[in-house]
């Protein structure tokens, strides 16, 4: 039996790694590895996974067995092993056939300390891992295993009866996704019930979270970058044709900047990478295909162009900024359109139901009117007690004033359209918009036309999308996205009800670092 004090870990983390101490949780979780038991270790991005494995890998008998769906990067990673003095290699289907045999030999030897698999060549394995010598099962970017988490992957279902076949070797699950439901979900998959689960803190208190709206991004972008010159940064986008355009436009401006998506080759795709990792490319522009294990201390910024489609994604992305502890931007551009695409999305998928809760967790958040950080570490399982100060609504919190007048405009204006209309149509019509469509519908004859001109249209957009979160307004997804009343709006409409509204635009249109 092997216990803890044989091992000197923090031995073979000066050693082999090169570290006088460990990051926070790394100890306690490379303890309950060595004491046999099951694991889950869920830690932010650059929270120093790896090592929770790699050293329990070293202070044990046999080999690891790291499942890892990140093929492109388990070269990396046992090139970095082996210059740290480990022996490691990596099985994958990318490998020509006399490596895969080579390093099956070795397996089977007990040569290795670690050995990577793509979960899809695990089943190649199946044979030799009966007769050797395992140390431990390590299960990286274990959230693949969900379908509730953010990118299933097929390939990881069959995990699910490791822990049959092996129920004496300790299993360690890591990821950086954990929100509750796939973290309970991660454990029943796994079939590791009574596995002890570690969170280490998602806060990264250098990171100034901002959302904006939506509106002239490619202008706020260029302002931003006028006073970021010189810094590196990723810009997030929905789509590749917007990242190509993107890039255009920051190019025609001066920016040294490339688009980077999946549609590229993948040579491609590495010498992008390669220039934004050495800084020839200060800025790329990219859909989420990059990022995934790119270790740059110097991010300065992150931007989204778009809303990513969960609070997961988002976290991680903006995660690749300031991982040297220093200040760091993020935006987050948020518009109403983006909502509607990525439900579109959702839509019809197997997994709908989560996709879409995990959208308008998403969007709560986007929109909310307290503390960013608070909502986002809240989303992790983390509370905080106090305010961040480092966030848009912190620096300049929302005005409020008396909406009432303005709430029983728009709802009587939905109600005069019949609730047929969508939100665009409802401002054109409270704004007395002289639009084809108002007229051919003959809409410019409703007693509502114009009843809110004197408001302009981006206010009015942001009041709507507020009467929206109060539960005031409600949107039909299904057809064209029509707008209906609710309960509460006939309380507006015909009771009086008090609405609150907050004045936004003005403060956030320009940026608060400004001032
Ligand atoms: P993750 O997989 O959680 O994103 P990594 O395992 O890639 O994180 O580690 C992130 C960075 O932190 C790496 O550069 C790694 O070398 C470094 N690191 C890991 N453990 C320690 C430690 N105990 N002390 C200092 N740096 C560490
Ligand atoms: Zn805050």
């Amino acid at each position: 039996m092997e216990t803890t004090t044989q091992h000197p870990i923090f031995d073979l983390l000066k050693t082999h790694f090169g570290y006088d101490q460990f990051l926070p949780n790394q100890e306690e979780i490379i303890n309950n590895v060595l004491d046999q038991k099951d694991t889950i270790a869920i830690m932010p991005t650059g929270g120093g996974k790896s090592l929770c494995y790699q050293l329990p890998a070293l202070a044990l008998d046999g080999t690891a067995i790291v499942i890892s769906p990140l093929i492109a990067l388990m070269k990396d990673q046992v090139d970095a092993l082996k210059a740290n003095g480990i022996s490691a290699a990596f099985f994958n289907s990318s490998q020509p056939y006399e490596a895969q045999q080579q390093i099956l030999k070795n397996l089977q030897n007990g040569e290795l300390k670690l050995l990577y698999v793509a979960p899809e060549s695990l089943p190649q394995l199946n044979f030799i891992l009966n007769s050797i010598k395992i140390s431990l099962f390590a299960i990286d970017e274990a959230h693949c295993i969900s379908t509730w988490g953010h990118d299933f992957r097929p390939a990881y279902t069959q995990l699910k009866s490791l822990k049959e076949q092996f129920p004496k070797i300790p299993l360690i699950a890591l990821t950086a996704t954990a929100d509750r439901a796939t973290r309970e979900d991660i454990a029943n998959q796994l079939t590791i019930p009574n596995a002890k689960i570690f969170i280490a803190s998602f806060d990264r208190p250098n990171l100034y979270l901002d959302v904006r709206p939506g509106q002239n991004r490619n202008k706020q972008i260029l302002d931003f970058l006028k006073r970021h010159r010189d810094e590196n940064g990723i810009i997030y986008c929905l789509s590749r044709k917007s990242t190509e355009k993107l890039a255009a436009t920051l190019s025609a401006n001066g920016y040294r900047t490339e688009a980077y998506h999946a549609g590229l080759t993948s040579e491609e795709r590495t010498q992008i990478q390669e220039n934004f990792l050495n800084d020839s490319t200060p800025i790329i522009v990219a859909t989420i295909a990059f990022g995934m294990g790119i270790d740059k201390s110097n991010v300065r910024w992150v931007i989204h162009y778009n809303m990513p489609k969960n609070i997961d994604g988002y976290y991680q992305e903006i995660g690749r900024s300031g991982r040297d502890g220093s200040p760091a931007d993020t935006i987050l551009f948020y518009s109403f359109a983006d909502v509607i695409m990525l439900r579109k999305f959702a839509e019809g998928s197997e997994t709908e139901t989560y996709q879409l809760a995990k959208l308008e967790r998403m969007q709560q958040y986007a929109e909310a009117l307290s503390c960013r950080r608070k909502a986002l570490l809240g989303y992790f399982g983390e509370h905080i007690t106090e305010d961040c100060g480092n966030c848009d609504i912190c620096k300049t919190p929302p005005k409020y004033f008396d909406g009432t007048l303005i709430a029983q405009k728009v709802c009587s204006a939905v109600a005069r359209l019949q609730e047929q209309e969508a939100l665009g149509m409802v401002l054109d019509v409270l704004r007395g918009s002289q639009n084809a469509q108002v007229f051919d519908k003959g809409y410019q004859r409703l007693k509502t036309f114009g009843a809110a001109k004197d408001i302009p249209w981006r206010d009015l957009q942001q009041y709507a999308i507020q009467l929206l979160n109060q539960g005031v307004l409600q949107i039909y997804f299904h057809e064209n996205g029509r707008l209906l009343l609710t309960p509460l709006a006939k309380k507006v409409l015909f009771e009086e009800k008090k609405v609150r509204l907050a004045n936004l635009l003005q403060e956030k249109e320009q940026p608060a670092i400004e001032k």
